[in-house]
């Protein structure tokens, strides 16, 4: 194993790039701004896929798929969006290469193969599902239509990192159409819901439900929810977002549904999208300067066996002794790993499994079969105890549900020392500066003064928090009157 990783103290944005590399999730590849995410990352994301989609489809939701590319004409259709997405779109232009005359083994783009409409790969797909529904709904007996994709899609990102933003990643991205207002923000605001009951009770990221100021908006979205988590380093992530569309898809692209007094009305629309990001989320909240530390729900090992062993006959004696448990464990829904690779070193395992955040290590030796015991170490405390093998399946089940709360309950206790309310500016520099996090406090809610802040400080609205309070208060740059703080931070 090489060398240990750069502290968060001394570098956080190089401890966060050699830990992603090092524990085998993601590397960047030969495509510019695009990564490969490696098995170890794709296996945390499979977890995070199952469980959202199990959500999903909980709350009614059934998975389709829309082609990659949408003809530029479609995409122009509704003008907020695609002014809003043009600027990070991939166009193709033609579909064909031939060999280059001049220059043997090269190819270059036949200009006799140019489209005669350009396609211009997703960054986000209202565009071609719209285009759909207006074939899929006449009247009120068609809506809703609850539909959910999972996908990649591609924004040509200027600055690019691993997970946390890439030129092209992999979502989900929900998309209903209901007949009433009413219904469409329900829908809106129960899938922002979904969201951060995920990132809490799956992620174990402690996060802040609210709405996006209209500088900060989806582009064409009436209103976006959002759900805001705080990462180690103070600085604030998006982790999820829910837009209200109200009828702007339904005008671009005349969708119109007959109510039931023989009306034509037109339709009602939400989005709402996870990515990949998710994965830096997790990455960035809870883990330590010798690796990953999962929480025990999305960890794809979350209890994993090393024996320690001299030869054959020893190894076969501590697979006997143990297995009867692991099969126990695993009934119960463990996923465990049983590591008896003689290629590598006892120790050498033990700090790959750090690395990587599996939750619980177990390691047996000869003298453990003895006493009838095993050593067991979990990995968000760094802790070890020997305990009677009896005992293993119920301390393991115990473990993982305490690991989870633990790394919660501290992710909590760091935001909730992290939330700073201030009522004069220099004071909310003063906390940007120092310990970071977000800063609560009043904004006159201008676009103009909230540019302001953010080109003296970086720091953005992050957004008005759903249970900020009415309060009579004045904005902190400005001296205008507000009735509600909204939270500010510097954000990934
Ligand atoms: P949006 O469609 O812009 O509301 O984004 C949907 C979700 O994708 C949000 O949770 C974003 O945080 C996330 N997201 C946006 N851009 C990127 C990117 N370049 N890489 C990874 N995730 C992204």
């Amino acid at each position: 194993m090489s060398k240990k990783l750069t502290s968060r103290e001394e570098d956080y944005s190089k401890w966060y790039n050699e830990l992603v590399v090092k524990a085998n999730l993601a590397e960047n590849s030969g495509v510019r701004g695009c990564m490969v995410i490696k098995p170890y990352g794709y296996a945390i994301w499979e977890k995070m896929q199952a469980q959202l989609d199990k959500m999903f489809k909980e709350t009614g939701h059934e998975n389709a798929y829309f082609p990659l590319f949408v003809p530029k004409s479609l995409f122009e259709a509704e003008e907020k969006n695609a002014e809003g997405f043009a600027k990070e779109c991939a166009v193709v232009t033609h579909y064909r290469l031939k060999g280059d005359e001049e220059n043997k083994g090269k190819l270059i783009v036949d200009p006799e193969a140019k489209l005669e409409e350009e396609l211009v790969v997703r960054p986000t797909s209202e565009a071609i599902i719209w285009n759909t529904y207006r074939n899929w709904i006449e009247s009120y007996r068609d809506l809703p239509i609850l539909v959910n994709q999972w996908a990649n899609v591609v924004r040509w990102e200027m600055r690019t990192r691993l997970f946390l933003r890439t030129a092209e990643f992999l979502w989900q991205e929900g998309h209903t159409a209901h007949s009433t207002k009413e219904e469409a923000i329900q829908e809106t605001e129960q899938m922002m819901n979904v969201y951060a009951t995920f990132a809490e009770e799956f992620m174990a990221v402690p996060v802040v439900k609210g709405i996006k100021t209209e500088a900060e908006r989806f582009a064409g979205a009436d209103e976006t929810y959002c759900i805001e988590a705080l990462m180690q380093d103070g600085k604030a992530l998006q982790a999820g977002t829910s837009h209200f569309l109200g009828q702007n898809f339904a005008k671009a692209f005349d969708v119109k549904y007959t109510t039931k007094e023989g009306k034509q009305e037109y339709v009602w629309a939400t989005s709402w999208g996870v990515s990949t990001r998710l994965i830096g989320a997790l990455i960035m909240m809870h883990s330590d300067d010798n690796g990953l530390v999962l929480p025990p729900k999305l960890a794809p090992i979350q209890l994993v066996v090393v024996p320690i062993y001299k030869g054959v006959d020893q190894l076969e004696l501590i697979r006997e002794y143990i297995t009867p448990y692991l099969e126990e464990l695993r009934a119960k829904g463990v996923s465990v790993k049983f590591d008896d690779r003689d290629t590598h070193k006892p120790g050498w395992k033990f700090n790959e499994y750090e690395l990587k955040g599996v939750p619980v290590r177990v390691a047996i030796g000869k003298r453990d079969m003895e006493n009838g015991t095993v050593e067991l170490a979990r990995r968000d405390t760094l802790t070890k105890e020997s305990i009677q093998i009896a005992d293993l399946t119920a301390t393991v089940e115990r473990l993982l549900v305490e690991i989870q709360e633990n790394v919660y309950n501290k992710a909590f206790e760091y935001r909730k020392t992290h939330i700073t309310e201030v009522d004069t500016f220099d004071a909310f520099k003063e906390v940007l500066e120092g310990k970071g996090g977000f800063v609560s406090a009043h904004w006159d809610g201008t676009t103009e003064t909230e540019e302001k802040i953010q080109d003296l400080t970086k720091a953005t609205i992050r957004c008005i928090p759903l249970d900020a309070k009415e309060e009579e208060g004045v904005c902190v740059f400005t001296g205008k009157p507000s009735k509600k703080r909204v939270l500010f931070a510097k954000a990934y």
